[in-house]
């Protein structure tokens, strides 16, 4: 299907970047547009992809290009203030040509944390295109005030758009790694996974279309129970028909109909049991999509079905759709699964708690540091300020 993306704030814009060269690299046709807002003018200069005419800067006039450190209701606020300038970017895409917005930003910050959720309000308000959200948890070990903004923000942005697509930093880090590196790995697998699944819906003109290629609709429909959806990839590295016309394997044995079938219905629970983008309970699932990816000598619809039919037995739900993306260059055989409308999600509950008991300190200490200033300063009425 095709997207407009509209990165908010760094993570959001720096996403959006890798978005936009996966799509290249698999010639999937699915980035209509791209847009990335920033309030720092810094973090705007250093994306590679999003063309430069897409870039926008926001609250010059409150923070003079210099971002709004970790305050979202400043984020939130400045969007609300430069609206038009963000509108004129967006009335400058195709928006009959586009399929779905999709607001792209890292919840424990500002900019995006506050300002994702106004613009996906603004969207929603103008355009009939369903509006989705990518939001970025941020990890655990990043300090309390990142947890209260992406608590607020999540829950604001949850009900701004059509459905909020999360992935949690804190299940995708590694040990280790410095914080730079660790994101650029972590972008690439949130452009792979994300990506796979609307390039899915976006067949392009003499692509060979398979017998159950997955439509845009699919994914609409599936994203339409609205609420939070996480997603699971797995893929198996395979031998093309190229590589196999210069190899001693016969092809009746490698393209044995038993081992695909196998072979996808094993890496769609793979991917499913695996590590999701937000990990949760997978029975809590309101609906599902099986996408199966790869070489289309690989993709076998019986694999699918059987992939599909588990899946319909793991969630007890009755609207698990399924088919094919086929990608005649790749060497990789993968399945993603889409679930949406995801209710049990301790990571959640979590960050709620924690962003709770946070906001409630954070309250008492500046009432206690209010007293204490207090009775610093009082001088029982026998001093006189100069004026
Ligand atoms: P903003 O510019 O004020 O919106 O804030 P940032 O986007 O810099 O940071 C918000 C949160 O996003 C941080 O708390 C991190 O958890 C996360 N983050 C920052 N950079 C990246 C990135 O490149 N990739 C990912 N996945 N997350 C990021």
């Amino acid at each position: 299907m095709k997207l407009a993306l509209i990165g908010f704030g760094q993570a959001g814009g720096k996403v959006v970047d890798e978005f936009l060269a996966f799509d290249a690299r698999i010639n999937g046709g699915f980035v209509e547009s791209a847009i990335a807002i920033n309030s720092a003018t810094t973090d705007l200069k250093g994306l590679e992809h999003v063309p430069m005419e897409n870039r926008v800067l926001i609250g010059q006039a409150r923070v003079k290009g210099h971002g709004v450190g970790a305050d979202n209701e400043l984020g939130a606020e400045i969007a609300n203030a430069d609206s038009d300038e963000i509108q004129a970017a967006i009335d400058r895409i195709p928006v009959h040509e586009v399929d779905a917005f999709l607001v792209v930003a890292g919840m424990g910050g500002g900019t995006g944390s506050g300002g994702a959720p106004v613009l996906a309000r603004q969207l929603k308000r103008i355009y009939t295109q369903p509006v989705y959200g990518l939001g970025l948890l941020p990890g655990t070990d990043e300090g309390s005030i990142y947890t209260l903004n992406a608590a607020r923000s999540f829950r604001t942005f949850v009900d701004e758009v059509d459905n909020l697509l999360v992935f949690d930093n804190d299940a995708w880090r590694s040990a280790g790694e410095s914080v730079g590196s660790g994101y650029d790995r972590i972008n690439r697998e949130i452009a792979e996974r994300f990506g796979l699944l609307f390039a899915a819906g976006e067949v392009r003109q003499g692509d060979h279309v398979a017998e159950s290629v997955v439509d845009s609709s699919e994914i609409i429909n599936t994203l339409s129970s609205s609420g939070v959806s996480t997603i699971g990839y797995a893929s198996e590295t395979v031998e093309t028909n190229e590589g196999l016309l210069s190899s001693l394997t016969s092809s009746d044995e490698t393209f044995d109909e038993g081992a695909a079938t196998n072979r996808l219905t094993s890496l769609v629970r793979k991917a499913t049991l695996g590590r999701l983008t937000l990990p949760c309970d997978v029975a809590s699932a309101d609906r599902g999509l099986v996408v199966a990816s790869g070489p289309p000598e690989h993709l076998n619809r019986k694999g699918v079905e059987r992939g599909r039919q588990w899946l319909e037995d793991e969630t007890g739900s009755m609207e698990i759709r399924g088919g094919d993306y086929p990608i005649p260059e790749r060497d990789e055989v993968g399945a993603i699964v889409l679930l949406s409308g995801v209710t049990d999600v301790p990571r959640i509950d979590r960050l709620q708690q924690v962003a709770i008991e946070t906001q409630e300190t954070t309250a008492d200490v500046q009432a206690s540091a209010d007293e204490e200033f207090a009775s610093l300063m009082d001088t029982g009425g026998e001093l006189d300020a100069l004026f």
